[in-house]
Order: structure tokens, then sequence, then C-alpha cells
């Protein structure tokens, strides 16, 4: 099997990650989707092992302690972590991987995966963005200040990376991203756990 091609798609929270990469599942059903880590707590309609493996502080230290995380990162107070095995894994059977992740972690990917591609996805206005946030119900006014205050940070990072998608309409955000993972090169020399 040759090995698998990764995809990092990063911007800031509610610009519509999620939405976006169950768009390119559709086209990409082989594509493999990191199930994240995290110690933040389970929103309403959230499935434990389906949006994120809920860890308590001390079960996430142990996952960091024993290298089982490909990166991690802290965000608006709650640690989120991609777990290394199932995107090796992946890599290994030739499946191409997407994380969907905030941008510090974005950088720790580059730097152990370079040949990785980082797909930056922004929403059309800052507006757009805070409707969003509203509309998810999870936040409260004062969270979604804080995250706006993040996503203006976030947003000043994009030049890190390699592609910047517009997300004003899904579909065509997923079809701009499956043309970038179409001439994505493959991970060469498979997955790189190194255990520390
Ligand atoms: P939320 O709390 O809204 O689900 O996620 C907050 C931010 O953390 C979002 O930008 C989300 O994409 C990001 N995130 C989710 N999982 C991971 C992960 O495994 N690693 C990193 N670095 N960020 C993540």
């Amino acid at each position: 099997m040759p090995p698998g091609r990764l995809l990092v798609v990063s911007g800031p929270g509610g610009v519509g990650k999620g939405t976006v990469v169950a768009a390119l599942r559709e086209r990409l059903p082989e594509l493999a989707v990191s199930v994240s880590a995290t110690t933040r707590p389970r929103r309403s309609g959230e499935v434990d092992g389906v949006h994120y493996h809920f860890l308590d502080d001390g079960a996430f230290d142990a996952l960091v302690g024993s290298g089982g995380l490909l990166e991690w990162a802290e965000f608006d107070g709650w640690r989120y972590g991609t777990p290394w095995a199932p995107v090796g894994e992946a890599l290994a059977q030739g499946r191409p991987v997407v994380l969907e992740i905030e941008v510090q972690g974005a950088r720790m990917v580059r730097s152990r995966y370079p040949e990785a591609v980082l797909v930056f996805l922004v929403p059309p206005s800052e507006e757009a963005l805070r409707d969003r946030l509203r509309r998810r119900r999870a936040d409260t006014a004062q969270q979604i200040d804080r995250r706006i205050a993040i996503a203006h940070w976030e947003l000043r990072q994009a030049g890190e990376f390699d592609h910047i998608v517009v997300n004003n309409r899904v579909e065509q955000a997923a079809d701009a991203i499956a043309r970038i993972l179409a001439v994505t090169p493959a991970v060469p020399r498979g997955p790189r756990h190194t255990g520390s």
C-alpha cells in the first residue's frame, strides 16, 4: 500500500471546519477523519468517541506523557490533541487523513510532517463567524467575544498556510479542498510515531 496523504484543515473556531470536512468526506469516502481528545466538557448533542474523546486532565496528561499525541494545544482554557495511533494506521493503509485543528496544532503538524498540506479556512466576514458561533448556541455571549478575539489572532496567522479557502458556500469550499488533496504528495516514510 502506498503511504497516505495528510491534510490539515484549520481556521478560527466556528468557521465551519466540521461541516466542510463532512462534505469533503462525501466526495472521498476513504478519507479518515481524526477524532481529537479534549478536556473541554461535552456540549449537548456531542457523542464521546464520535465528536471527541472527552478526557479529564489526568487522562490527557497521561496521553501527552506517553507520546500518544501527534500534536496538542490549549484553546480558550481547554486542551485538544490528535491521537497519533489512528492517524498512523490510516496513513500506513494508504488512506488520506484529515485533521480539523486550530492554528498552534497545525504548526506542530508542519514541524513533524513537513509534507502535510495545511489549509486555512476563513469566514466570508467577521459577522458571518459571529452568526455561526451564535447559532451553535454552545457558547455564552462572553465566550463568543473571547472566541472572536482568538479568531482575530488566528486570522493573522493565515500566511503560514499552504492554501486559504473562503467558506462562503460549503460545497464550493469542499470542492476546493478536494482539488488540493488530489495534488497533495503522500507522506513518504509512513508514520513517525517516536513515542516521545
Ligand atoms: P471546539 O471547542 O469549538 O470544539 O474547538 C475549539 C478549537 O479547537 C477549534 O478550532 C477546533 O478545530 C480545535 N481543535 C479540535 N480538535 C483539536 C486537536 O486535536 N488539536 C488542536 N490543536 N485543535 C483542535
